[in-house]
């Protein structure tokens, strides 16, 4: 499987990660990606950058290397549901994804509740992707949370960091990750496969998702950043319910 759009990526912003917008765009232009969102963590990470960090990204160019570049946010949900930007930065952005990541203004500790957050999120229709759902640390109820992105229009994601074992562990569930598949498609939600990449040379790197891929026979037109025209035109559609 080959993707044209990594969809979460992050900057020295994120204050975790270790490249710049230039770096991630000329190594995804390398790897022959056609487009990339930037994808930031929110204020409420540690380290995380202030919210003037968003409301400037505007300053960049659509354009970077042929890159597309899309201007985001990974946000971080809270515990009730709500996310760490307001309304009138969140508009300006081209791609807002949203994430439970503790020490990040959540505190949840059981399943119900989990699924009850991330569902809330999904409510706001700014939210256009949930980020690793598959998340082993904060398991959901995955048949909820896949209706509940068909019925909002959110992209769930395979993040191939969440599968990297050798860095981050057993952060992923396959399990989970083999279902979301299974329903994604029984329900019509779009899938993306991306790096979640804190540094340069991971950009569009998917490697760690091939055996998921395989396992849960995933098809080209599951994957919505197969085609970079395809994420563009979900962006558009979004806008309209927006
Ligand atoms: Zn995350
Ligand atoms: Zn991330």
């Amino acid at each position: 499987m080959k993707i044209e759009a990594d969809l979460h990526t992050h900057t020295v912003a994120s204050g975790h990660a270790y490249s710049t917008v230039s770096e991630l765009a000329l190594a995804a232009a390398e790897k022959g990606l056609k487009m990339i969102a930037i994808t930031d963590h929110g204020p409420a990470m540690p380290g995380g950058p202030h919210l003037y960090h968003f409301s400037n990204l505007k300053i960049l160019p659509d354009y970077l290397h042929d890159v597309r570049i899309l201007q985001g946010v990974e946000a971080n949900i809270s515990s009730d549901g709500e996310i760490d930007l307001p309304e009138e930065i969140l508009k300006q952005l081209d791609f807002v994804t949203a994430g439970i990541h503790a020490h990040a203004n959540y505190d949840n500790t059981d399943m119900e509740e989990h699924t009850a957050a991330t569902i809330a999120a999904m409510k706001n229709p700014r939210v256009m992707m949930i980020t690793h759902p598959e998340n082993a640390y904060f398991p959901v109820d995955m048949e909820a949370v896949v209706e509940a992105a068909a019925k909002y229009k959110v992209i769930l994601e395979l993040n191939a960091s969440s599968f990297d074992r050798f860095r981050y562990g057993k952060r992923g569930d396959v399990g989970k990750v083999l279902e979301m598949c299974r329903l994604a498609r029984e329900y019509g939600v779009p899938l993306c496969l991306n790096s979640d990449a804190h540094f340069h040379l991971d950009v569009g790197n998917i490697e760690p998702l091939a055996e998921i891929i395989d396992k849960a026979g995933l098809r080209k037109e599951d994957v919505l950043n197969t085609s970079a025209e395809a994420v563009e035109r979900f962006l558009a559609e979004k806008k309209t319910v927006q």
